[in-house]
């Protein structure tokens, strides 16, 4: 009984947040359409979002080419309190989830997503459009249960954006409320880079998917490609796997990941961690460098809410950023040794 009363309320609550539904039949609309509508509404009625957006336009931006590869720095002070965040397990146990139903802001609403995600505007913006995608009940960041819902989101959402996954313990603004994200495709410079085909050193391929690992992008990619979304989520599952037995774990290996859906193609572009934050991050005072590696950076946009970081990162700052967060080359390769045989 009280079950029942639990769950009509917060059917009410959800029903009271959803500004507009799609379950992928026509008449529901087109999924971009639908969340940049959500946006302009967003920005009409809620005030710290406007304000989110504004600072992302003031920002300024600069490119830092490295060794083999370039990242856009962006200063965007906007999000200092997602580059601080603490993310620890007691942090986390003590603050209300903000990606549960019931604490969302009052003007927030949503694209209820196939009745299973509400599609969110985030308030403080990296991207022109930059949309969290949670789960509408709070469940943990873990991606192997909801790889389906990630390659239909990358078809249903197109060729013009880009989903993307933090782990749990490596940028995932909330490690208890399963969520991705979606931004409009082609702004983060390994998207294009890993186009060079020469970068790609193919590992495995059947007539269904092929994996890579890319060279000289001062960390880790791998890309698992196809035509197929259930090969593609078997050829995941299989690297996930493959990880973990390498590193003689049962939790989620720690990975960031985009994914990009072209004419039929899913594409995986998979960054292997070891850890989440550099130890820059936590020196003392000025000496403290704020970027907190997530998906974003390791797609190659560095956040940097502070402007003397902006000004001071270097090519060989940015380079040893990467090197300490990625996960080392001869675990990979050992992770790719045990897949090649098996998919
Ligand atoms: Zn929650």
């Amino acid at each position: 009984m009280r079950h029942d009363v639990k769950r009509r309320e917060s059917r009410t609550l959800l029903g009271e947040k959803v500004y507009a539904g799609f379950n992928g039949r026509e008449a529901s609309g087109h999924l971009p359409d639908l969340c940049l509508e959500l946006l302009t509404q967003q920005k009409r009625t809620w005030p710290f979002l406007r304000k989110g957006y504004e600072s992302l336009r003031q920002g300024t931006e600069r490119h830092v080419s490295c060794k083999g590869f370039s990242v856009l720095l962006q200063h965007n002070p906007g999000r200092v309190k997602s580059t601080l965040a603490a993310v620890g397990e007691q942090d986390i146990s003590r603050r209300p989830c903000f990606l549960c139903l019931r604490h969302l802001p009052e003007e927030q609403r949503g694209v209820l997503y196939r009745s299973a995600y509400l599609i969110l505007s985030n308030p403080m913006p990296v991207f022109p459009a930059h949309f969290t995608i949670a789960h509408v009940n709070h469940r943990p960041q873990a991606i192997s249960a909801h790889v389906d819902s990630l390659l239909q989101l990358m078809a249903d959402f197109g060729p013009g954006w880009t989903v993307l996954y933090n782990g749990p313990k490596c940028g995932a603004s909330a490690p208890d409320h399963f969520h991705f994200q979606a931004v409009p495709s082609g702004r983060m410079p390994a998207e294009k880079e890993i186009r060079g085909k020469r970068r790609l050193t193919l590992i495995m391929q059947n007539d269904d998917v092929a994996l890579y690992r890319a060279k000289g992008m001062g960390r880790e990619v791998i890309i698992i490609e196809g035509g197929s979304p259930t090969a593609v989520g078997a050829a995941l599952a299989a690297f996930l796997k493959a990880l973990k037995r390498v590193l003689g774990t049962h939790e989620e290996p720690m990975i960031n990941l985009i994914g990009l859906y072209e004419q039929t193609t899913w594409r995986l572009v998979v960054f292997p961690r070891r850890k989440h934050r550099p130890d820059a991050f936590f020196r003392p005072g000025e000496a403290r460098v704020a970027v907190s590696p997530a998906v974003v950076e390791m797609g190659g946009i560095l956040v940097t809410p502070f402007a003397r970081d902006f000004e001071r990162l270097d090519s060989a700052a940015v380079a040893s950023i990467f090197e300490e967060v990625s996960l080392e080359a001869v675990s990979v390769k050992k992770a790719l040794d045990a897949i090649r045989s098996t998919i």
